[in-house]
């Protein structure tokens, strides 16, 4: 089936025999394959005497594409994996880990089947329509040093789409980000180990490339892709690349000094500054002005019995 999507991917006809001959299968096969793609969530075009195509066109993983945009720097410190298809890329990243080695693994697939945002919600992730990458970061400090962690994530994320053309987009704490109040990114953190000292931190990137209008009608609330964001194309792997150099430098930063280094920064993006919103959490709700974050990563609320601080975890933020 891979071999035939890359025969694809091009976005022209190909007739069944041509596809039947390329991958030395019978005409049957091919169109038993061809339906396959179309389980997977892929729309294919069949015109009787021009063949099969696939609607849109699509741009797919290409592992030294990727590796050719990292910086030099990181080419011995990570390890790059991509597939077809996984459950979900934070449990695949979980399983190839290595111990021994000290680099960091970055998984990405083409398409989830049960991609996950927090609390359990589904991650929407179509075959070849989204970036869904996790990178898995082993820290032995405990999880107390990860505070504001999955703040500096979102920026890290912000910075990589802005590297390739993407403008106007903010942050809603803590880590999704928005266009227009539609969301193009979203960003998951799960912790394993000991929460006292060495633990992996899996870090969850899904971004929205080009989804069907359907596929963005399917999801439960507003959201956008790079492709409405830019005008344009916009190239999956140049994205990857930029992605990792981003959040590896914001790593290696945080380790050292911690969210305060990115806190300003951070405030530039805030897409609610000085807004109404109401807050959720532990099923109470609050309302209040957005004041800003404090150095741990914490939103700031000012509220008719003064400014409080929300940490992450459980809290729900929507402008009222
Ligand atoms: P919160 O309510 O805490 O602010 P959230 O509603 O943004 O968070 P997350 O757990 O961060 O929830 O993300 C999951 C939610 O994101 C889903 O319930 C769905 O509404 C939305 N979603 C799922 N897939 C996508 C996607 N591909 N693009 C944009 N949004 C998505």
């Amino acid at each position: 089936m891979e071999k035939l999507l890359n025969l694809l991917a091009d976005g022209h006809f190909h007739s069944g025999e041509e596809l039947g001959d390329s991958l030395g299968v019978s005409r049957a096969a091919v169109w038993k394959k061809l339906k396959g793609l179309e389980e997977l969530g892929l729309i294919l075009d069949s015109v009787r005497g021009k063949g099969y195509r696939l609607g849109r066109g699509i741009e797919l993983l290409d592992q030294s594409k990727i590796e050719s945009g990292l910086d030099k720097s990181l080419l011995n410190r990570i390890k790059l994996h991509t597939c077809f298809s996984t459950g979900s890329t934070n449990d695949l990243v979980k399983e190839l880990s290595d111990d021994e080695s000290g680099s960091m693994t970055f998984c990405l697939a083409e398409h989830q089947t049960s991609g996950r945002g927090r609390r359990g919600r589904t991650w929407v992730s179509p075959f070849g329509s989204t970036i869904s990458m996790s990178a898995n970061w082993r820290i032995s400090e405990g999880t107390a040093s990860l505070e504001g962690l999955s703040l500096a994530v979102g920026l890290a994320v912000l910075k990589a789409l802005e590297a390739n053309g993407a403008r106007n987009i903010e942050l809603k704490w803590p880590n999704d980000v928005l266009w227009q109040g539609r969301k193009l990114s979203g960003i998951l953190l799960e912790v394993h180990g000991d929460p006292t000292g060495e633990c992996d931190v899996i870090i969850g990137i899904g971004i929205n490339i080009k989804l069907s209008e359907d596929q963005k009608k399917g999801i439960g609330q507003p959201a956008v892709d790079l492709h409405e964001v830019c005008g344009k194309t916009v190239s999956r792997n140049a994205v990857v690349s930029q992605l990792i150099n981003t959040l590896s430098h914001t790593l290696d930063g945080f380790t050292h000094g911690g969210f305060a280094l990115y806190r300003d920064q951070w405030s530039e993006y805030d897409a609610f500054r000085g807004q109404e919103v109401n807050i959720e959490a532990a099923g109470r709700k609050e309302k209040g002005v957005n004041v800003g974050v404090n150095e741990q990563g914490g939103l700031l609320i000012k509220t008719e019995t003064g400014v409080k601080v929300f940490n992450g975890g459980e809290v729900s933020l929507r402008k009222s």
